[in-house]
């Protein structure tokens, strides 16, 4: 049974991130006092500004917080949600660093937050709060192409970022790269192709490039590929539904149970990822689903039996008080911080594995990456090159037909294999290709440090291992 979580002293989210660095730093030689530098969150800027709706004057609270300047402009997300505060606007930042810095974007670590409740305005008054919110950020640098970018998170989406662009662009009418002040925009607004579903998508690849080492899988209780896995998803947000539609339409993974707001609904056989989305869109939440059992309690699926188990919505979720009730032996981590350190510690003595979060998320920051690119280019990808692609694919399929015909067709090129290989990569195929190939990078470079060094128990160390490395790396050669 899940304990209530007031009965035990859990570290702040800020210092369970710290804590986890703290493990993985004193492997590293690093110089004195750089250690520190790293850690340590160099700016939070907190604002309150007021907009005048319903007739009344509404202030809100703001927060950007700036990890680490190693490398400009600063990436992450801004979020809305009630509980939006300091201590987690810096230890999202701090992610962001680490997150940026093991897949290789050239960002420091930044997000930012607003204390609200978007589901409480209508859009015209979030439009008039985030553009004040904007206005105020923009005003300081905190938005701006070669300074901070941010990006969508919790209760954000391209809609926000659409309206960002254009406060920015208002407020800076003579730079030419104002789109690139933000990422995950709509296509129409500067956007990238693939942008939206990055971060599930990354959840899947993550997973499939798992699945490619059978030493690795065999560190959990499980075997073979990831067809069949019994999965269970906590969250179906933007994350959330994008990962478990990926693992369930093309993985053939089976999604035994979701868990959303209002509680979770199971069902052993699977249950139709897209049809809930669905009911959730039509209903609110979860609840009366049909052919699933509902669970008031949503948070006690967490224990429930499962293969892979994936926290996708809040951070804190695994904490001490459920941590050993865990049963899933391998954890996905598509949120920020959903393991506390303390439940890391009962989740590694109990033998399961976790991916860690700045790289298991990471497909959102890369994806981001490219549209920053893409902007600066004032180019779509692939533009240049499709056409000239297909043209040269389509000589070697004449060839190889005119050849055919030569050896008196006793062999031909199948339609399928034609089809495909005449296709030249457009954006989003490009996106794709750009994305896997980071995911598969990146988890090559924590599992090498993973097998080759004994004193690292489990991915999350490798992963900022790896991570703090490459910071303190850039700083050397700052000079710093
Ligand atoms: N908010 C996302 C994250 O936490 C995306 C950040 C970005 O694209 O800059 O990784």
């Amino acid at each position: 049974m899940t304990q209530p979580q007031t009965q035990i002293k859990e570290p702040s989210f800020r210092e369970s991130v710290d804590i986890m660095f703290n493990r993985a730093v004193k492997l590293l030689d690093l110089p004195a006092g750089l250690e520190e530098k790293i850690r340590v969150c160099n700016s939070t800027y907190t604002v309150r500004f007021g907009v005048r709706l319903r007739g009344e004057i509404k202030t809100f609270t703001g927060y950007r917080s700036v990890h680490s300047e190693h490398m400009e402009p600063v990436k992450g997300g801004i979020r809305y949600a009630t509980g939006v505060n300091q201590d987690e606007v810096e230890a999202l930042a701090a992610l962001m660093t680490y997150k940026c810095s093991l897949v290789e974007a050239p960002f420091g670590g930044s997000k930012g937050g607003l204390c609200i409740d978007p589901r409480e305005y209508e859009e015209h008054e979030l439009e008039l709060i985030t553009r004040r919110f904007a206005y105020e950020l923009v005003k300081r640098d905190l938005i701006n192409p070669a300074q901070n970018v941010p990006a969508p998170d919790m209760g954000t989406s391209g809609r926000e970022m659409a309206w960002i662009a254009d406060q920015y662009q208002r407020m800076n009418t003579t730079d030419i790269n104002g789109k690139a002040c933000v990422t995950g925009k709509p296509l129409n607004a500067g956007g990238i192709a693939g942008r939206v579903e990055a971060t599930g998508r990354g959840v899947q690849y993550a997973l499939r490039e798992f699945f490619r080492y059978p030493e690795d899988v065999a560190m959990t209780s499980l075997s073979g590929g990831l067809a069949g896995k019994r999965v269970v998803v906590q969250g179906l947000g933007n994350v959330g539904y994008h990962a478990a539609k990926f693992l369930q339409e093309e993985d053939n993974c089976v999604i035994t149970g979701i868990i959303e707001r209002d509680g979770a609904i199971v069902n052993e056989a699977g249950l139709d990822v897209e049809a809930v989305f669905a009911w959730i869109g039509e209903n609110g939440g979860v609840k009366g689903f049909p052919g699933a059992e509902y669970f008031e309690n949503g948070a006690s699926v967490l224990e429930n039996d499962c293969d892979i188990l994936v926290p996708a919505a809040l951070e804190g979720v695994i904490n001490l008080s459920n941590a050993a009730n865990i049963k899933a032996p391998l954890i996905i981590e598509a949120a920020n911080g959903p393991v506390t350190s303390g439940a890391d510690d009962i989740l590694r003595e109990k033998g399961a594995v976790i991916i860690p979060d700045m790289y298991a998320n990471a497909g959102g920051v890369t994806v981001s990456y490219f549209e920053w690119v893409k902007n600066l280019s004032h180019i779509r990808f692939g533009r240049m090159q499709r056409r000239q692609e297909e043209a040269r694919n389509s000589l070697v399929i004449e060839q190889l037909e005119e050849l055919s015909n030569a050896m008196g067709d006793t062999w031909s090129l199948g339609d399928t294999f034609k089809e495909k290989y005449l296709q030249g990569a457009g954006e989003l195929e490009l996106v794709r290709s750009g994305l896997d190939d980071t995911m598969r990078s990146a988890y090559q470079s924590m599992r090498k440090v993973w097998h080759e060094r004994s004193d690292v128990p489990d991915l999350r160390m490798a992963a900022y291992y790896v991570a703090i490395d490459k910071v303190a790396e850039s700083y050397r050669a700052k000079g710093l």
